[in-house]
């Protein structure tokens, strides 16, 4: 017997039907034998349609009250999988976040869990009975409904896992597993078996996003044993427990689970950054601080920074990357700060694209990076700025050749499988 969390998101849940095959999948894993507390989503789209109601009805709406209409989504889905699953003889009951309960900060909106007191709920899953907990919410301090920021059902997940100390968490969603890159760009890319936390967190922070980050946060420092998995399959398809999908754990964990540890594990694209250049900065300390700070303070992320060598007359360029969406403001904020800065130029493109391949077995080896601008270099792509962390090499390149580099570093590493 063991102690299953499921986890199913908006796609999995739109409307009774996916809800009917929702059910079946969890009849099966209870009829293992196993206590089970699923977690659901609301239907597909249906969070953003309640987002519109709360700015139509006035765009300074007040947070807690936003929370009261956003948690309604999934406290219709959670209903509807008990009563399904009771109709299907399976013993059932709904646990939203503040029976349980699910406490946490008061930060409406986007708040964080503190504390979960699951011993109630873990009784009545002990008694046979299949607990269907509404993810994306719980109860403030000040004793009203919260949510977790989007996509929090994740998190609600992965919190409910540790408190109930979980043997698994699974994770059902519209794909089957976690790629060594977009399938869609690589037709041979492959299916992982297994990839740890921090591997999924530099490829969430590079564009491949499969979870919210800050659940995959969470279940690293509980280390808690996830498995993305599919929830669009057949009767008669293979059960979680055999783990089709891919397992999300801790290094020693991947070397129990009989893993082989690749090099790199994926490849990812991002096009959500844009590049800034600063020409003629001046080589003195202090002007690179001036650029940063006013950045910081506007709490825009600065990725990728490049400072040329100084030029004779002691002036620099200076080059990064911020999000797209900070762009405008970003811009702004440095032609405000020209005088202070003095720079030259102010140049900006937003058709650039960061690629960036990751793996902890790039702590062991040497010459990932060299591999990286070698293959590029073989397809006359040119590298605009590079950057590394302990488990990432990035680079920045131009937009127009994303699929091919996705495609060349693919092949480079070695990670293409059979056709
Ligand atoms: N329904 C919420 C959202 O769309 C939470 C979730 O699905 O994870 O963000
Ligand atoms: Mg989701």
């Amino acid at each position: 017997m063991a102690r299953i969390v499921m986890k199913f998101g908006g796609t999995s849940m739109a409307g009774i039907e996916r809800i009917r095959r929702v059910a079946e999948i969890v009849k099966a894993q209870a009829d293992r034998g196993d206590e089970v507390a699923v977690v659901v989503s609301a239907m597909a789209g249906e969070t953003d349609r309640l987002i519109n109601f709360c700015r139509e009805a006035s765009p300074l709406y007040d947070p807690q009250e936003y929370d009261v209409v956003l948690a309604s989504g999934e406290q219709v889905t959670s209903g509807l999988l008990a009563i399904t699953l009771q109709a299907m003889g399976v013993s059932a009951r709904s646990w939203l976040g503040w029976q349980i309960p699910i406490m946490t900060d008061d930060a409406h909106s986007k708040a964080r869990v503190d504390d979960i007191e699951a011993d109630d709920m873990l009784g009545s899953m002990k008694a046979g009975s299949v607990a269907v907990i509404p993810g994306f919410q719980g109860r403030s301090e000040d004793g009203r409904i919260a949510t977790l920021g989007r996509g929090g059902s994740d998190t609600s997940a992965v919190a409910v896992a540790a408190a109930l100390e979980a043997d698994r968490c699974d994770i059902y969603t519209d794909v089957d597993g976690i790629y060594t890159t977009d399938p869609r760009i690589v037709a041979r890319a492959q299916k992982l078996k297994a990839v740890t936390f921090e591997e999924i967190l530099e490829l969430a922070s590079v564009g491949a996003k499969v979870m919210q980050t800050r659940s995959v946060g969470l279940a690293m420092r509980k280390n808690v044993a996830i498995q993305v998995l599919s929830s669009f399959t057949e009767e008669g398809a293979p059960v979680a427990d055999d783990l089709p999908g891919t397992m999300i754990v801790s290094e020693e964990e991947m070397e129990k689970l009989g893993v082989e540890q690749q090099l790199i594990t994926g490849i990812a694209a991002d096009k959500n950054e844009a590049k800034v250049t600063l020409t003629r900065v001046a080589d003195t300390p202090g002007s690179v601080a001036a650029i940063f700070a006013p950045l910081a303070e506007a709490a825009i992320n600065v990725d990728m920074i490049i400072q040329n060598v100084g030029r004779d007359k002691g002036e620099t360029d200076v080059t990064f990357t911020v999000p797209m969406a900070d762009l405008t403001k970003a811009l702004d904020l440095l032609e405000k700060a020209q005088d202070k800065v003095g720079y030259n130029r102010l140049l900006h493109d937003t058709r650039v694209a960061k690629i960036s391949a990751v793996g902890v077995g790039m702590r062991s080896n040497a010459g990932i990076a060299s591999t990286m601008f070698a293959a590029l270099a073989d397809r006359g792509i040119n590298i605009q700025a590079i950057t590394t962390s302990e488990i990432k090499v990035s680079v920045l390149i131009h937009e127009d050749e994303t699929e091919l580099a996705v495609r060349v570093l693919h092949t480079a590493y070695g990670l293409d499988g059979d056709d």
